[in-house]
């Protein structure tokens, strides 16, 4: 068996070490679904998916993909951007996967945007409970991409090693762009000692 996945099952693997059944979770870039299925198996019968996309389409194929595996009722489809994530989710979240870039198969005119994704992992941080985990799968082939790479990771650096990890996993010896994952792990409020 390989031990080194690709970027997308390293996301998986993260966040399997972290949402447990119950938990409350955001597919950031819902897409064709792959993601929003996954997490709709971690949480279970009592746990919670928000997904959301822009596109009509992408909210379609979700749709159909958590129907045929018996998933709807654990999951809300927002067709919206996630930078208003905070205007529809308003409880504390274990998780967010986001999934950057074009919806495989559609226009390569819609993408994740630098700005709109940056918002979004802010908000969703503020969501983020403590000891939660954010990956994001980054890809850099499309115009555009490499932008948006270089916006995120500049803003995931710089957040504060207090409260924050941030870690980046990436295969070096590989042709045609591979994606890349960027992780983010809340760390424990800290204490303040009197
Ligand atoms: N590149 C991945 C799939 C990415 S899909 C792969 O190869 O598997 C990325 C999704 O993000 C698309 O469906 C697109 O519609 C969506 N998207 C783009 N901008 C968005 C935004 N602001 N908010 C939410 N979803 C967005």
């Amino acid at each position: 068996m390989r031990k080194l996945f690709n970027a997308v099952s390293f996301a998986q693997y993260l966040q399997k070490q972290v949402v447990k059944a119950g938990d409350i979770v955001i597919d950031a870039t819902a897409g064709k679904g792959f993601d929003t299925v996954f997490l709709a198996r971690q949480v279970g019968t009592d746990g919670h998916v928000y997904a959301f996309d822009i596109q009509a389409e992408a909210i379609m194929w979700t749709c159909e993909r958590i129907r045929e595996a018996g998933l709807a009722e654990r999951v809300t489809l927002c067709q919206a951007g996630h930078e208003e994530i905070l205007l529809h989710v308003d409880r504390p979240v274990r998780a967010a996967m986001f999934n950057l870039g074009y919806l495989p198969g559609a226009s390569h005119d819609v993408i994740t945007r630098p700005a709109t994704t940056v918002q979004a992992v802010q908000a969703v941080l503020q969501l983020l409970q403590a000891g939660g985990l954010v990956t994001l799968v980054i890809y850099t082939g499309h115009a555009g991409g490499s932008e948006e790479r270089r916006e995120i990771e500049h803003y995931a650096a710089s957040l504060p090693q207090r409260q924050f990890t941030v870690a980046r996993y990436e295969l070096i010896n590989q042709v045609n762009n591979p994606p890349l994952v960027l992780a983010i792990e809340k760390l424990p409020e800290e204490r303040v000692l009197l």
